[in-house]
């Protein structure tokens, strides 16, 4: 049987290439060509940001007539930009008021580290604008699939003051979440902003929290369907506090529109045969490039090329709580006592920027610490490893581990979520695995782990038929972009019983 081609409509805050912060943005920029693929008509919207560069991706001005959007009283005006390809795959929107989204970071203050203090006004505007975009551009989508808090609010808005418009008449909300932690909360204050009737604020009700408002929970509340990043993350989202962040018993009163879908990998811009960004393509026939790309990632990183063959051990990550630096931190000493050197690319909490920082100054020829965002530097580091770490105390999906895997580098992963999922652990017995995988939380196992890792590397052939199991994976979006059809054709029976 034929899938009815659907109009899709992709709401997303972040967007490869134009705006990237973390895997959202990875996965918002490779689904919708996917989708087109598969023959689906794909719109894709986003602010415009300050970091959305308007000449290299030719921006002009949408010819609309938007009407004010009024929050608390006071008018916001927005106008749209598109990119202005011909006849694009994928038409990507921008939503432009300068007042909210031309900003050096898309989130916080870059000065002072904290959240932008008016976050909820401006989600509460890309949520209520993307609605008017809609209408402005008489585009009738069958499914608005809204990504993260920040565009939340959008089946809420459907399914209250645009319940009786007959413009969404056949359109079905889904919502996915990429991260449960990131829930978009705001004091009580933030609901009269919102613009929903009044009634609607009362303990338990979709739009209060705890006496506050959480715009992750109004999406769970109002979305058709809801899904996350991976089979394993939608089970341990459920399952208490240590997952759910308070939002467990919301997330089981939904169980039966519940999803989990892992993120598929854009092997165009991720695999070694292609990757522009790095000087020295390779593929699992030919490994030569690999080695050479090695011993550039080392002197790019200031680090000493030895004649003798020094496992490097990769690291690209936010650095936050979530991703096992705490375990890390136990064991550096130990660790960069070995005969070992780690590079590390991130930027986040000042705990760990100061606690990486000592470690570079105490082990300069060993650990080389890059604190910033540089993606061309990611790239490297991929190829130039020899083991991927990610130690994670919870990972939604995590697409370094399926970068590394396609780049021969061998990933080393705590069992949760995505991590569980997508690597399997190597059995020395049969050949047979992908990784190193650990399951307590715990940097007694991480230390083991690691450990069990250098060893194998001893030896050549088996380290080489490791990185091959790995590298003969496919994660590529098609499987993943299929199951999005299956469960948007679930929000549309849902919805309208079709
Ligand atoms: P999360 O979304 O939790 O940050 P993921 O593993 O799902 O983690 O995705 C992270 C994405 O962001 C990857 O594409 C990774 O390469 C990229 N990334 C993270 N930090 C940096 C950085 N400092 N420089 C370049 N890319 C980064």
């Amino acid at each position: 049987m034929e899938t009815k081609k659907l109009r899709i409509l992709i709401v997303s805050p972040e967007v490869v290439p134009f705006a990237k912060t973390g895997g959202l943005a990875d996965v918002t920029g490779a689904l919708p060509k996917v989708l087109t693929q598969l023959g689906h008509q794909v719109k894709v919207i986003l602010p415009k940001y300050k970091m959305v560069d308007e000449n290299k991706f030719h921006l002009s001005e949408v010819k609309t007539d938007f009407p004010v959007i009024s929050i608390n009283g006071k008018n916001h005006k927005i106008s749209l930009k598109n990119d202005n390809v011909d006849f694009p795959p994928v038409e990507y929107l921008f939503m432009v008021n300068d007042e909210f989204y031309y900003r050096d970071e898309l989130y916080r203050n870059r000065t002072t580290g904290y959240d932008y203090e008016d976050n909820d006004e401006r989600f509460i505007l890309f949520a209520r604008g993307v609605l008017e975009v809609l209408k402005n551009l008489d585009w009738h989508p069958d499914i608005i699939h809204v990504n993260d808090w920040q565009s939340a609010l959008i089946p809420a808005y459907l399914k209250t003051i645009y319940t009786d418009d007959p413009f969404f008449k056949r359109t079905a909300s889904i919502f996915s979440i990429h991260n449960l932690a990131y829930q978009g909360g705001f004091p009580k204050s933030t609901f009269d902003k919102i613009g929903v009737p009044k009634d609607l604020f009362y303990p338990t009700s979709p739009f209060e929290f705890w006496g506050n408002v959480n715009f992750l929970k109004v999406g769970i509340s109002y979305a058709d369907i809801i899904n996350t990043v991976s089979e394993t993350y939608a089970v341990e989202i459920q399952s208490g506090p240590e997952f759910g962040y308070g939002l467990e018993g919301v997330l089981r009163n939904r169980n039966e529109d519940l999803y989990g879908i892992i993120n598929g990998i854009d092997y165009d811009v991720w695999s070694p045969e292609k990757d522009k960004l790095i000087p020295h393509q390779f593929s699992p026939d030919d490994l030569s490039g690999k080695k050479k790309d090695k011993e550039l990632l080392l002197e790019t990183c200031n680090l000493p090329v030895s004649r003798k063959d020094v496992p490097v051990i990769g690291v690209i990550s936010r650095l936050a709580d979530q991703k096992g630096f705490d375990l890390l931190s136990q064991i550096a000493d130990q660790l960069l006592s070995l005969d070992l050197q780690i590079v590390i690319l991130g930027t986040g909490d000042e705990k760990y920027h100061v606690l990486f920082k000592e470690l570079s100054t105490k082990y300069p020829k060993k650990i080389s610490v890059n604190l910033r965002f540089d993606d061309s530097l990611a790239h490297l580091i991929e190829a130039g490893s020899d083991m991927f770490l990610m130690p994670s105390k919870y990972e939604p999906c995590g697409l370094n581990q399926l970068y590394s895997l396609k780049y021969g580098t061998v990933p080393i992963v705590r069992k949760t979520g995505g991590l569980a999922d997508t690597i399997e652990n190597y059995d020395p017995a049969n050949g047979q695995g992908t990784g190193f995988v650990f399951k307590n939380y715990s940097a007694q196992e991480l230390w083991e782990t690691i450990k069990r890792a250098l060893k194998t590397y001893e030896n050549i052939e088996t380290w080489v038929r490791l990185m091959k199991n790995g590298m003969n994976k496919d994660f590529s979006w098609e499987a993943s972009a299929k199951k999005y059809v299956e469960i948007y054709l679930k929000a549309l029976q849902k919805r309208f019983k079709v």
